[in-house]
């Protein structure tokens, strides 16, 4: 969801429309059986060990999409452009940063991302070492950047399926088995995620909600299945769009979703202009920072889904939640630093590839399995770049996310935001559950829509009005110590070249 603030042409929705069909139609098969991207080839690259398997389905969604795609890309940069100079923008990419309302937004995401990097790189050393114990140091060397195939996940965002490799003697606590287990089906997860909103006095889901939204794929759909919320404006019209299945992942996703329906219900009164999240980083953090208080292990207990909630229990939860949220920081700055770079010109069609691994080696520490063609177009096997949807805003979501779910939990545990005294419990152990008082600031936040200025919305949750990553930091702080000790202790490298 986002708004273009340039003249809108057919000849763009055109184009545009091929790219994102090569996208949701693609299809690979092996021995007579079929994958889509999304949700079976995201499954076979989270479950499988098999290197030539990974190696398989990483290549061949890439040949699916990337090649068919390549001459579009440079098509729509050239119409997007034609149409921000128009408006007096230099190029599209000042357009969709202007949305952000953050000065010097380029420079802004570098800095907040230096403070990062540190725990990220961190994570990358202990991840790269499990690899290399469990796959052989000939394919994953221990000083280099990692095979971007072998991370559990398609694009190399999200390490949360290599949980056991770097916990090989833990009781590995399953959040799907455990779904499985207490038999949920995905209806169940809905009504559990829409318990959770409800526990802190924000609205129930309505009755167009429960009779319009698409929570499992109809038989009959071929098309996307990406995630989606839709405020269809009309009085109680709120959808969710989903080809959810019931594991862990996409008991996250519906939580996600339904934050945006929330967001949407609280902004309803406010005049249509101003009927927006506070920016569109907002609009994508408040469904995970509700997420933070899910994960609570007191809360995890609630459901069902664990019953030890002791300090080694706490490790593996955390860790979890670490390899879930981290490699999103370097794969979700890195996505619009590159097409920021395309739409100014810096980067040629020719150098499309080339710049894109560049800033994933440099970033995420990460390289491609196999050397890259001159056809193949890595970029457009990631959603958001054939649905040309801006990709910062998750960046900035990730660190606003921890902030706003500190400010829930201050409300909720001292009444007071901001005020910068100690929390009685580490922050990952904070359980907002129930709380009147965080739904209250939150409700407050999510209710001004657009009306005021981002930090002033921002400012109620939490009583700061800037990003900051230091409850990033916070939260995780037992995990960059945890990763410290595994790196003293078996002498890990850190870093790559
Ligand atoms: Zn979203």
């Amino acid at each position: 969801m986002y708004q273009v603030r340039v003249v809108c042409f057919s000849e763009l929705n055109t184009v545009l429309g091929l790219l994102q069909n090569t996208y949701s139609n693609a299809r690979v098969c092996r021995r007579d059986v079929c994958y889509r991207g999304e949700p079976d080839l995201e499954r076979l690259m989270a479950e499988s060990r098999d290197p030539a398997e990974l190696l398989w389905g990483w290549q061949e969604w890439r040949r699916a999409v990337g090649p068919p795609s390549r001459h579009l890309y440079p098509v729509v940069v050239g119409l997007m452009n034609q149409a921000a100079r128009n408006n007096d923008y230099r190029d599209i990419g000042e357009c969709w940063r202007e949305e952000l309302e953050t000065p010097n937004l380029e420079h802004v995401v570098e800095e907040l991302y230096r403070q990062v990097e540190p725990l990220y790189t961190l994570l990358h050393a202990v991840v790269r070492f499990r690899l290399a114990q469990f796959y052989g140091e000939e394919t994953v060397p221990l000083t280099g950047p990692i095979p971007a195939h072998l991370l559990g996940n398609m694009w190399a965002q999200n390490w949360e399926a290599l949980l056991d490799l770097l916990l090989p003697d833990q009781k590995m606590m399953n959040l799907t088995s455990a779904l499985h287990a207490r038999n949920y089906t995905t209806v169940d997860m809905v009504r559990h995620a829409e318990d959770f909103y409800t526990s802190l006095g924000l609205e129930r889901m309505t009755h167009s909600f429960w009779t319009h939204s698409q929570i499992e794929r109809p038989a009959d759909n071929n098309g996307t299945c990406h995630g989606t919320a839709a405020n269809m404006y009309q009085s109680g019209d709120y959808r969710m769009l989903l080809c959810a299945e019931v594991n862990a992942e996409d008991f996250y996703v519906i939580h996600h979703e339904m934050g945006h329906v929330e967001y949407y219900m609280a902004y309803r009164n406010q005049p249509t202009v101003f009927q927006e999240g506070a920016n569109s980083a907002f609009q994508e953090a408040v469904g995970d920072s509700v997420m933070y208080g899910v994960v609570a292990p007191q809360h995890l207990q609630r459901l069902g889904l664990i019953n030890d909630t002791s300090q080694d229990n706490d490790l593996v939860l955390l860790l979890r939640q670490a390899l879930f949220k981290l490699p999103q920081l370097p794969f979700g700055l890195l996505v619009d630093k590159w097409r920021w770079s395309v739409f100014r010109g810096d980067t040629p069609p020719e150098q499309y590839n080339i710049d894109w691994w560049e800033l994933k080696r440099h970033y995420q520490g990460i390289v491609p399995p196999i050397p890259r063609a001159d056809d193949d177009f890595d970029p457009a096997a990631k959603f958001h770049i054939p649905d040309n949807t801006p990709y910062i805003r998750y960046f900035l979501s990730d660190i606003l996310q921890v902030q706003m779910f500190k400010g829930m939990c201050e409300a909720a545990v001292l009444g007071r935001v901001g005020t910068g005294e100690a929390l009685p419990m580490p922050l990952h152990r904070c359980d907002i559950y129930g709380s009147k008082q965080a739904g209250k600031r939150l409700r407050g936040m999510m209710s001004m829509g657009s009306s005021q200025p981002w930090g002033k919305a921002l400012q109620i949750l939490t009583g700061n009005s800037y990003y900051d990553v230091k409850p990033l930091l916070q939260y995780y702080e037992p995990i960059y110590r945890w990763l410290q000790a595994q790196i003293q202790r078996y002498n890990i490298p850190v870093g790559w070249e």
